[in-house]
């Protein structure tokens, strides 16, 4: 267990994890475990197609007997709707994340809605930081994962409320490969998330979300322990 010195404001070793039961927060949630932090996990109902991932997050909480909850937006799901994520009329691009299309897949303003309700959370439970999952992959599509939200988002943690909150995305310079080495070192077992955005029984293997967790374990050399359909490996 390391100290959790490098995060100054933390006065207390509590904190909030958003966690969605997809496999980059699958190892943000372990590595705060590890850091030595009393983990709250917060999953996100917000109305998205892949609501397996929430059934997944909540076992995974179960199992290591986490604090874990599920906090439903789907009270808010018209006005943030306009995603192939959460609207299921809309066609869900079946290309590598660097193309125009995945544009369709961003949530508007997510993370910032998600952050600010997870940094209320933190505020009320005294935790004085809060993990999330952002990662170098994103960025290209995701204006809410780039390093300069995350140093914006802070500065606004900081000061939104009588405590500050410290904002932390462990992975936020790293690519998949880099997130997925760091939780097999971890001895994390990959078969307890869920990454597909369609959210069927079997993961599809297609969507931007699978082809770059594929992806990764390739590049170890790993065949992904999920269930995909048929002839996808
Ligand atoms: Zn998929």
């Amino acid at each position: 267990m390391s100290s959790n010195a490098q995060y100054p404001r933390a006065a207390s070793r509590r904190a909030v994890v958003i966690y969605s039961g997809g496999m980059d927060s699958f190892t943000v949630l372990h590595r705060a475990i590890n850091e030595g932090f009393e983990v709250h996990a917060l999953s996100f109902d917000y109305g998205q197609r892949h609501r397996r991932e929430l059934e997944v997050a909540a076992r995974v909480c179960s199992r290591l007997g986490i604090d874990h909850r599920v906090v439903d937006l789907r009270a808010i799901h018209g006005l943030i709707d306009a995603s192939s994520l959460t609207d299921a009329s809309k066609p869900l691009p079946k290309a590598a994340y660097a193309g125009d299309n995945m544009r369709s897949t961003v949530v508007p303003n997510r993370n910032m809605i998600l952050l600010a309700l997870a940094i209320g959370h933190a505020v009320n439970i005294e935790a004085p930081v809060c993990f999330y999952g952002a990662h170098g992959g994103d960025h290209a599509i995701y204006p809410d994962c780039r390093p300069e939200f995350v140093e914006k988002i802070n500065a606004v943690a900081a000061i939104a409320n009588y405590q500050p909150v410290e904002v932390v995305a462990p992975y936020l310079h790293a690519d998949k490969t880099s997130i997925l080495a760091d939780g097999l070192a971890m001895g994390l077992d990959y078969a307890q998330t869920w990454t597909c955005y369609l959210g069927e029984a079997q993961a599809c293997g297609e969507c931007g979300s699978c082809r770059e967790r594929l992806a990764a374990f390739a590049a170890h050399g790993l065949e992904d322990p999920l269930d995909y359909v048929d002839g996808v490996r």
